[in-house]
């Protein structure tokens, strides 16, 4: 057998039915002589009993593992926090583990070639495109399923999909290469619904998104756009006070904060807060800090306790807690609609979650946003190029970035972006007025619902 120079570090999602076959392609490939290093999160790489045995048949098969910051007595099923851990915990450690290094016995394996992993392990790819390495993409799936999934739009365009009505047994054409195999009842779950039944609730605006709406009505005959469903609950109930959606939160509001910005100046504090998801490494947080501190502009940041795990006091540099004093406030949880509302809000920096984005319209809040997971890019990418109502700061942001974006925000750039920040404020708020598109679409949704109850059966 040849001796190799070629490395290929394998990652599957931390998922039996990942694992499994993944190992059998390594083991494939160092039967091959090549080096495989295969990466396990911590707790799977635990949990296989045979790794020494697989190690000594294939002496060029290496394990490595990855802390996944998850708690000990997590189920680990695919759930959103695995993919944020994914992100979060064990991107970093992967990039590290890329780097070339010696084996505990000393020897040097090759630098590695390139990275096979599964297509939803987006960090990878970014990793491999920071580090200028190839990635193959693995599919879990089985090849028929997948082209399947990606004929759908033929599908849609020859009238095939939305189904017609409810016989599941008809036979589906232009799937190339299934001719006379594929029926109604293989396509996944959410073809099933019928033309007539296929309605959508969207909380967004019909004039904001009007470009995507009209291709979404071919699949989907009654779409309700209701957003800003905040606003639209304040237009029809009136008195907020008694909206439970409005004031309940998971967790406890802090009321201080609101009298911290009654002492502010008008249109001088920078909110700050990035969902309930987000999470920051250490660096990020000392940057932000930096960053809003060195801005000198005064602001008020929402840092759950859980993202402050391993930032001890004695870590947090001096000038951060005399800014802080000076200049800011740090809350556990406010009530963000009412923090939006305030007359003291200049800008809120956040990381494009969409119901922050949609009460910052409402509120005519300009925004600085760090997108960070799933939907985030896209929504911060159509407000800052296509509405002009936000900068963009880039993933890997220094306190020097945030610190120029928060001027340009609360100084340089504020008549700008606050002018284009009121002319959509202002069709959010019209959409949920008597006779805006929000405000009529409730009235169709609730008659239709009403409709469906009185229909004989
Ligand atoms: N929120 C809040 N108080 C806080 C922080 C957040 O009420 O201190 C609310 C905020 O108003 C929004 C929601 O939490 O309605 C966050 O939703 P979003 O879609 O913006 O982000 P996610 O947390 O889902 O990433």
């Amino acid at each position: 057998m040849e001796k190799s120079q070629s490395h290929i570090v394998i990652f599957p999602l931390p998922l039996q039915g990942h694992i499994k076959p993944l190992l059998c392609l390594a083991e494939l490939l160092c039967d091959a002589g090549l080096h495989v290093t295969f990466v396990n999160t911590r707790h799977n790489h635990n949990r296989l009993a045979d790794l020494p045995a697989l190690s000594a048949h294939f002496p060029t098969l290496h394990f490595e593992s990855i802390l996944d910051g998850l708690p000990d007595d997590h189920p680990r099923t695919l759930s959103s926090e695995l993919l944020i851990a994914l992100k979060t915990s064990i991107k970093p450690h992967f990039k590290e583990l890329l780097q070339p290094s010696l084996k505990p016995n000393g020897c040097a394996l090759p630098p590695p070639t390139c990275i096979i992993t599964y297509g939803l392990a987006t960090f990878a790819f970014d990793v491999a495109e920071e580090l200028g390495l190839p990635i193959l993409s693995y599919n879990v799936a089985c090849a028929p399923y997948l082209w399947t999934c990606l004929c759908l739009p033929n599908l849609i365009e020859q009238g095939q999909l939305p189904f017609p009505d409810d016989n599941m047994d008809v036979e589906i054409t232009g799937v190339p290469g299934m001719e006379g195999l594929l029926q109604r009842v293989d396509l996944p779950g959410f073809c099933r619904t019928q033309k007539r039944d296929l309605a959508l609730i969207l909380d967004t605006i019909n004039e904001l998104d009007a470009p995507c709406l009209s291709h979404m009505a071919n699949m989907f005959p009654k779409i309700y756009t209701l957003g800003p469903l905040h606003s639209l609950l304040h237009s029809q109930i009136g008195d907020v006070s008694r909206s439970l959606a409005s004031h309940g939160g998971l967790w406890k509001v802090d009321p201080n904060c609101m009298i911290w910005l009654d002492s502010q100046p008008t249109k001088s504090v920078l909110y700050v807060s990035f969902g309930t998801l987000v999470t920051l490494t250490r660096t990020q947080i000392i940057e932000f800090w930096y960053g809003l501190v060195n801005s000198g502009h005064p602001f008020l940041w929402v840092v759950q306790s859980e993202i402050t795990l391993g930032l001890d006091g004695d870590q947090i540099p001096m000038e951060l807690e005399i800014g802080t004093k000076e200049k800011g406030y740090i809350v556990n949880w406010v009530s963000q609609e009412e923090v939006l509302s305030h007359k003291s809000m200049g800008g809120f920096l956040t990381h494009s979650g969409w119901n922050s984005t949609l009460e910052s319209i409402v509120a005519g809040i300009p925004m600085i946003c760090w997108p960070n997971l799933w939907d985030h890019y896209i929504i911060s990418r159509t407000f800052s190029e296509k509405w002009k109502v936000d900068f963009r700061l880039k993933e890997n942001c220094d306190r020097k970035d945030i610190e120029t974006m928060i001027r340009m925000l609360m100084e340089f750039k504020r008549g700008e972006i606050q002018s284009s920040m009121d002319a959509i404020s202002k069709v959010a708020r019209d959409s949920v007025a008597k006779g805006g598109s929000s405000n009529h679409n409730l009235e169709m949704l609730i008659q239709d619902i009403r409709y469906m109850h009185a229909r004989p059966e």
